[in-house]
């Protein structure tokens, strides 16, 4: 079973993402826990939460992989902003404790000429101060493009974060295909060769998602600009390579792709029709 979907709007809460999913060919998908820009999040409905939890049983899905805001910026020079990451990071978790046991994926963040180094401590300082011991979620550093400041753009620095987390068990990774390209790792021409490199340096064990998205741009040009799938200069054909690669057989795979509903289901259809059982 491949287990595919895409980002969907949390607007309209739980049970509609689901159903919105399902009517897309979905059997996962994503969600920006708040506005994506940050803010506020509102407030869970209890019963909607319970409806969609039976929903999801029901048809099957798979893990769900929500979204952190994508300006929360745990290694930011300004305190108020590392503030802002934290607080909204703590409530992030609280609320995905409604669905327990999913994931919820995190950019980072970008060091903002600080260098590498410190940013990479003030991650993990971040990281020690939000997990807990009764967290159900697995929490996923997104592999980055490497566009500006961003950490997260070697394997090398993720691996970093994660040895320097105390309650490590709570992290994996979540391979962005876009921004692994843009990273300069050539899933095109040697998939295999990237998948035993992160083996090596993270271990496979930690990669529990993928962000499948085409890019706009040449390889290794750490610009991080998604493209349709197919129509960018990964290619349909590693796209089919990576959903068939027996190393990441099962693997929740989200569309980022520049899409409505219904490009999203001509891609989960495209890529459903693609993959050898
Ligand atoms: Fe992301
Ligand atoms: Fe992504
Ligand atoms: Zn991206």
């Amino acid at each position: 079973m491949l287990n595919i979907g895409c980002h969907l709007s949390a607007s309209k809460g739980y049970l509609h993402m689901g159903q919105e999913a399902t009517a897309i060919g979905a059997n996962t998908f994503a969600f920006f826990t708040r506005n994506p820009r940050g803010g506020s999040a509102k407030a869970i409905d209890t019963n909607d939460v319970k409806a969609f939890l039976e929903y999801a049983r029901e048809h099957n899905f798979a893990m769900l992989v929500a979204h952190a805001p994508y300006t929360l910026n745990a290694c930011s020079n300004k305190e108020e902003t590392r503030e802002f990451a934290l607080n909204t990071m703590k409530d992030d978790l609280a609320r995905m404790e409604y669905t327990p046991h999913q994931y919820y994926n995190f950019h980072p963040g970008s060091h903002v000429g600080q260098g590498v180094e410190i940013g990479i401590e003030l991650i993990i300082k971040q990281l020690n101060k939000v997990l807990t011991n009764d967290i159900t979620t697995t929490v996923l550093l997104e592999t980055m493009a490497g566009k500006g400041s961003e950490i997260g753009r070697s394997f090398e620095e993720l691996k970093t974060i994660i040895d320097g987390v105390t309650l490590n068990d709570k992290l994996g990774v979540c391979f962005d295909t876009c921004h692994v390209y843009d990273a300069g790792y050539n899933i095109v021409n040697d998939l295999d060769g990237v998948l035993d490199e992160f083996d090596s340096i993270i271990g496979l064990e930690r990669l529990k998602a993928i962000h499948m998205n085409d890019s706009k741009n040449p390889f290794a040009s750490h610009k991080d600009r998604h493209e349709k799938i197919g129509e960018g200069s990964i290619g349909f054909d590693t796209m089919v390579q990576i959903i068939n690669h027996p190393k990441l057989k099962g693997l929740p795979i989200i569309l980022e792709t520049p899409n409505e509903l219904d490009g999203y289901a001509k891609e989960i259809e495209m890529l459903r029709n693609a993959y050898k059982g």
